[in-house]
């Protein structure tokens, strides 16, 4: 069932059309919306720019029991982020939905495990796909985005988070490539057979053998190269490595904490000098705070929560978030979120950085709890000074940019 609120937004778009969306993303606003700018609000230049986040792990949800992407939830009594009704509310465009594959044994048997579960999980992504094909379209290149949001519906891209599942066959690529994935990173939160991770041991000093010809395999396709939880030595060598300039998907600045999994501001610079962009993270801007209560709930929804009926789902849930107002996980708010994003800006420079929060994979902090609350991102970047023209940089520009990099890469190879 599509709502009236995305009817209209769906008719905006319509009239708003693909070509003035391309003129925004390269940076000529058409001469009838040049006076827009200075009388628009906010909540109204939000809703024309042409918006993604890059790392979008909503697909962990798609297999729970009773969930469903066209419903809304809310964050008092389920723990997703993102769907299609918050999509619409915080003016989310599309983006890139993550096949994850927690890390598991460099073994033949843990090769077929993880791509069982990598391979069952973008199945996954394509049905959702299809079941809600009224409203979200799957989308393969830079051009799909435009047009797909031109007809108002959301545009959706596929990521790999872990090539673990790639085994010892890098060949295995090309059928998740020919199913949709567009980007793609090495390694998750332990070394694997492909590079060090960045909270690893650090087994090869950054890219394996392995690792350096999936960099040629990923540009050979067409997959933009995400650098994301690899090692600093890892991102250097993708750097060095890519044909086309890397991203990191959901990455932020040791500036705002200083955790393995943000960069200095010599690495932001390295990337941005690259042609490359980092996608501000929400996550690792203040620790982890833990307790024993939150901890033993955690642990139950980890045993139950997927196979669990609605209702248990939502009494969960709601246990998850009485225990976290009583022992607080985390101190971040938003404008700690916002003054990483600042941070970024200013090292890196607006053609250089992007949205990745981490929706669905931690990602969320006290004021910014789900996607409906993007809108005020972008109230604060204006408040900051930065104009429609960045914005559109920031929101998708950037990223589609090195999608294109990528597409023409491999269509010329
Ligand atoms: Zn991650």
């Amino acid at each position: 069932m599509i709502t009236d609120t995305f009817k209209r937004t769906a008719r905006h778009r319509l009239m708003m059309g693909a070509g003035a969306v391309s003129m925004l993303l390269l940076g000529c606003t058409p001469a009838t919306e040049t006076a827009a700018p200075e009388t628009a609000s906010a909540a109204e230049i939000h809703e024309r720019l042409l918006t993604l986040d890059t790392h979008l792990d909503t697909p962990v949800h798609f297999g729970r029991n009773g969930w469903s992407m066209a419903d809304a939830h809310d964050y008092a009594t389920d723990a997703s982020q993102v769907d299609l009704p918050r999509m619409e509310q915080g003016g989310l465009d599309g983006g890139f939905f993550v096949i994850y594959t927690p890390q598991g044994e460099l073994t033949s048997a843990g090769y077929a495990e993880a791509r069982a579960m990598a391979t069952q999980r973008q199945r996954e992504i394509l049905e959702m796909a299809a079941a809600n094909a009224e409203r979200l379209e799957l989308a393969y290149t830079a051009d799909d985005a435009l047009r797909i949001a031109s007809e108002g519906k959301v545009f959706a891209f596929q990521s790999i988070e872990n090539s673990w599942p790639l085994g010892e066959d890098i060949g295995a690529l090309q059928s998740f490539y020919d199913n949709g994935v567009r980007m793609a990173g090495p390694v998750h939160s332990r070394d694997n057979q492909f590079a060090d991770s960045t909270t690893g041991d650090g087994r090869w000093g950054g890219l394996s053998p392995a690792g350096r010809e999936l960099v040629a395999e990923m540009n050979r396709l067409g997959i933009v190269v995400d650098g994301s939880h690899a090692s600093d030595a890892a991102i250097d060598q993708l750097i060095e490595l890519s044909a086309t300039p890397i991203i990191l998907s959901h990455s932020g600045p040791r500036w705002a904490m200083d955790h393995q999994r943000n960069l200095d501001d010599d690495g932001i610079r390295a990337v941005a000098a690259s042609g490359g962009a980092i996608c501000v993270n929400s996550v690792f801007l203040a620790p982890f705070l833990e307790s024993e209560e939150l901890t033993a709930i955690e642990e139950r929804m980890d045993a139950e929560y997927r196979t669990a009926s609605p209702t248990q789902q939502r009494a969960l849930v709601r246990e998850l978030r009485a225990a976290q107002g009583r022992a607080p996980q985390q101190e971040a708010n938003f404008d700690a979120f916002m003054a990483s994003l600042l941070h970024l800006l200013d090292v890196a420079g607006v053609d250089h950085v992007c949205m990745g929060a981490d929706w669905d994979g931690g990602g969320g902090v006290i004021g910014m709890r789900d996607i409906a609350a993007l809108p005020q991102v972008t109230a604060r970047l204006l408040a900051a000074g930065y104009d429609e023209e960045d914005l559109q940089k920031i929101w998708s520009g950037n990223v589609l940019r090195l999608l294109r990099q990528a597409e023409d890469y491999a269509a010329n190879h």
